[in-house]
């Protein structure tokens, strides 16, 4: 019998490959010790302050979550100094990126993205039966001017990953400012900034000016996956005017973030102490990283993130299964992002980076 086929824009719509699992690893390679340096979590686990609040709210989870999540969009109006009202949250910024395209995009609407990056936008795109445009890279880093040349009357969206996730590379504020000056008024610009608060740069800016300043056709995204280290909550935001909210609240779930990730949210965004140790950390953890590099001859890309690219030639595939495999270290393959001869890294603890650091040279070594 004939199965009922999907709509089709699923036809380019393969399922997702997350990151494997600790508990995967150790199941199917009959490993204990497992590490994952592969979702660019946060390796020092959830803020203290997200796991005093959710503990204090587990009484109450017989009940449905606040729909408007009120008392956490209050506590992001707070910290972003913009009003509740310019405020969205869903179920992780993943959540934003789909109503996002399901507010946004008809069949045949043309959105705008760059080689080597979150692999997500084209998901949805897809999905919604969008045409997917992808800009070249340029050093490894979003070519904005060439992203804005990409603009024409069927174009949407444009998302721009600033830091780009999986390369770590920056746009400018100048970048930015001039692909701003080209862009037309009905062309929404996501600013996906997921990396934001581990950026160091003095030439970057957040976007985020920009919808204070009342620009109706900018979106900043971001999420407490990262730098808050609840991935497991799922949780993320958009910030942007009311008006290009309005269509995300009528398309999105009714109670789109769960009542725990409501809690730790406004819990984690009040723990500015481990914020600050996390971004400190990594940090640290960065320079390690590329000083191992450095003394292992391996090119690496300099990371805004807490990630890094590293090159390992053509038998990446293979390096990344043998860490895996051998070593119990779990990273990422970029084949999927067109980077075939590289691996991407999540900085972790100390720790964590030496246990990396060991197995790649050893993998390597044997490989040689
Ligand atoms: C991790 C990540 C996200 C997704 O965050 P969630 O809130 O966990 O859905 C979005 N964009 C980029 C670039 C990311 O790396």
């Amino acid at each position: 019998m004939a199965s009922i086929p999907p709509q089709s824009g699923l036809s380019r719509v393969a399922p997702y490959v997350p990151g494997k699992p600790i508990e995967e690893v150790q199941r199917e390679y009959g490993l204990q010790d497992v590490i994952k340096l592969a979702s660019n979590e946060n390796p020092f686990g959830p803020s203290p302050r997200a796991i005093a609040a959710m503990r204090e709210a587990l009484t109450r989870i017989h009940m449905y979550p606040d729909g408007e999540s009120y008392e956490l969009r209050q506590a992001l109006a707070r910290y972003l100094g913009v009003p509740a009202d310019h405020i969205a949250v869903a179920n992780g910024a993943d959540g934003i990126i789909m109503q996002v395209c399901m507010a946004y995009l008809d069949d045949g609407d043309e959105v705008i993205v760059s080689r080597s990056s979150f692999p997500i936008y084209d998901r949805f795109t897809y999905a919604m039966r969008g045409r997917l445009i992808k800009v070249p890279t340029r050093n490894y880093g979003l070519d904005l001017e060439a992203m804005a040349r990409a603009i024409n009357e069927r174009t949407r969206l444009v998302f721009v990953c600033n830091p780009n996730n999986p390369t770590g590379t920056i746009v400018s504020q100048a970048e930015v400012e001039a692909f701003m000056a080209r862009l037309p008024d009905q062309v929404l610009v996501i600013f996906d900034e997921a990396y934001h608060d581990f950026v160091a740069s003095d030439a970057y800016r957040s976007a985020l000016p920009y919808v204070r300043a009342g620009r109706s056709n900018v979106m900043v995204m971001r999420t407490f996956s990262k730098v808050y280290g609840i991935a497991g909550l799922r949780l993320g935001y958009g910030v942007a005017v009311p008006e290009l909210l309005a269509p995300l609240q009528r398309i999105r779930e009714p109670f789109a973030v769960n009542l725990l990730a409501q809690v730790a949210g406004v819990a984690a965004l009040e723990d500015e102490e481990f914020r600050q140790q996390t971004v400190a950390a990594n940090h640290a953890g960065r320079l390690y990283l590329y000083q191992e590099c450095e003394r292992l001859g391996l090119n690496y890309i300099p990371s805004h993130t807490n990630f890094v690219l590293i090159e390992v030639g053509a038998q990446a595939e293979t390096v990344v299964q043998r860490l895996l495999a051998e070593h119990g270290v779990i990273v990422r393959p970029c084949a999927g992002y067109d980077l075939p001869t590289f691996l991407r890294v999540t900085v972790g603890t100390p720790q964590q980076n030496q246990r990396f650091v060991a197995a790649l040279e050893q993998v390597l070594r044997r490989l040689n």
